[in-house]
């Protein structure tokens, strides 16, 4: 009789560079690769339409791509915990082969899980395949996680590195009920990006072959200029469609600073990563506990205005509309409206990674978490609070000099002269009409100081940083 183990498929939705399959593959005739669909996924805290969508899209051309190779993708909706262990009976298996990941709640749930196959007489076995580096051996010198990126960064340009490997180019499948994979509409979720980017490894791949032959070589002089484009794969590292691992390999063949500088930024993502894995409450509460006692401001209209794009700050207001409509934004532009939350409108970073993660296709709760601690100063990585106010009108000039990412965004700023773009407000009465923007009719004055908010920012923390000896 022929052996069975299982492949189950969690945040690695790839044929290409994937340990687990290829050890699903060692040890048995037959592999299942399976997909179970989790409602306290899909509906719960970090909850996202399109993300879920984009999911769902992936999976359909996983299934695809296994099936012309001789295989095919079960999927299952329910608790993991309660559908492997069935599966593992149904098929005969003793083994359910995994990546690991490293969110509180992915450890959790394979914990769970890795306890009912036991009882149902399978193992779980985890295998590398999310990030470049092996997150969970790197150390400093005393043994213990890191928190400040630079030396993170070296010793992890130094640590081994696992072989990438081919897509199998054959596999065998037993013969039972697929399931059909749903829609999202089905889940009954509903999108709300106008212009996401396309779904599943054929693009992830083309994404990245597009990227190494026509962008990584500016990568390092331009990265931070908004209106152009960086590599956009996040949200196919995301899923797992593409591998972190093989695009770093495939960025090391290319000589020169630029694909170094790129490599680099992979690096800020096996960093957050390893944070988390060693810091989970980072998710509820502040890595500093210190500014766990910052407190925040309730201000409903300073909310809408920031999420609807309306502050009146063009770079802002470009990035949230950006971001509404394509699940994407720019980093440089993401560090600047988080700076805006939270040192500008006072309120509580914890809405906008909340925020964030709805709307991002890239959205994922270490990088996401770890990004906004950091833009918050209240995380790893840590500098004086006072040096991460970014003011978003000097960010504008430097990093869109010519408009041209904000007139993307803002079609009401269109006709605005360039040297009145980065402060609207500033347009004489003629000037408004003669550009068609009038503040406050069709684009709004600021809705804060930024000067007067920074200075208050400062104030409140360094009521919690330095608070006064008695
Ligand atoms: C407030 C805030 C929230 C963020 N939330 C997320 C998130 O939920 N998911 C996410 O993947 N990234 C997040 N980032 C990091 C970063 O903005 C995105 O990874 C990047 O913009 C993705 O675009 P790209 O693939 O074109 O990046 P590129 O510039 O082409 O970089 C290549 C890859 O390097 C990694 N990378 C680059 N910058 C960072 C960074 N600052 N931190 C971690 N990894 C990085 C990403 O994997 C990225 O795909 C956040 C940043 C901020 C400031």
């Amino acid at each position: 009789m022929a052996s069975t183990t299982i492949l189950w498929l969690r945040r690695d939705l790839r044929i290409h560079d994937h340990p687990a399959l290829w050890a699903a593959l060692d040890c048995a005739d037959d592999v299942l690769p399976v997909f179970v669909l989790d409602e306290g996924v899909y509906r719960g805290r970090w909850a996202s339409a399109d993300r879920t969508h984009a999911l769902l899209e992936t999976l359909r051309e996983l299934r695809g791509a296994l099936e012309e190779r001789g295989g095919t993708l079960a999927v299952r909706q329910g608790d993991p915990a309660e559908v492997l262990p069935a599966l593992v009976a149904e098929i005969g298996a003793t083994e359910v082969h995994a990546t690991s990941d490293a969110s509180p709640f992915a450890i959790a749930r394979d914990k769970r899980v890795s306890e009912a196959l036991k009882e149902a007489g399978a193992g779980l076995v985890r295998h590398p395949g999310m990030f470049c580096a092996d997150i969970s051996k790197i150390r400093t010198k005393d043994g213990r996680p890191y928190a400040v990126f630079s030396p993170f960064g070296r010793n992890w340009a130094e640590a081994p590195r696992r072989e990438v490997l081919n897509a199998p180019e054959k596999l065998k499948s037993p013969d039972i009920e697929m399931g059909a994979i749903p829609t999202v509409e089905d889940l009954g979720l509903t999108p709300v990006l106008t212009g996401p980017l396309p779904a599943g490894e054929a693009a992830a791949r083309a994404r990245m072959e597009e990227w190494l032959s026509d962008g990584v070589e500016r990568y390092k002089d331009l990265h931070n200029d908004v209106a152009r484009s960086t590599s956009r794969l996040s949200p196919y590292l995301h899923l797992g469609s593409l591998s972190a691992r093989e695009l770093e390999e495939r960025v090391m063949q290319i000589p020169g600073e630029h694909p170094a500088a790129y490599r680099r930024q992979l690096a800020w993502r096996d960093f957050y990563a390893h944070v988390l894995l060693y810091s989970p409450t980072n998710t509820r509460t502040a890595y500093q506990p210190k500014f766990d006692a910052l407190e925040w401001v309730d201000d409903p209209e300073g909310w809408k205005a920031w999420c609807d794009g309306t502050t009146g700050y063009p770079m802002v207001d470009a990035g949230m509309r950006e971001l509404a409509a394509t699940g994407f934004m720019h980093n440089r532009t993401r560090m600047v409206v988080g700076s805006f939350l939270t040192k500008n409108l006072h309120i509580d970073y914890r809405h906008g990674e909340e925020w964030f993660m709805k709307l991002l296709l890239d959205g994922d709760t270490s990088q996401n978490n770890g990004n906004w601690q950091w833009t918050a100063s209240l995380g790893v990585d840590p500098a004086p609070y006072f040096k991460r106010i970014f003011n978003p009108v000097l960010q504008q000039r430097k990093f869109d000099p010519d408009g041209v990412y904000v007139k993307r965004w803002i079609p009401e700023l269109k006709d605005v002269p360039l040297k009145r773009l980065f402060e609207p407000w500033t347009m004489s009465e003629a000037e408004q009409e003669a550009s068609g923007c009038v503040i406050d009719r069709d684009y709004p004055g600021p809705i804060v100081d930024h000067k007067l908010e920074r200075m208050r920012a400062i104030e409140r923390f360094r009521a919690v940083a330095e608070p006064p000896q008695d």
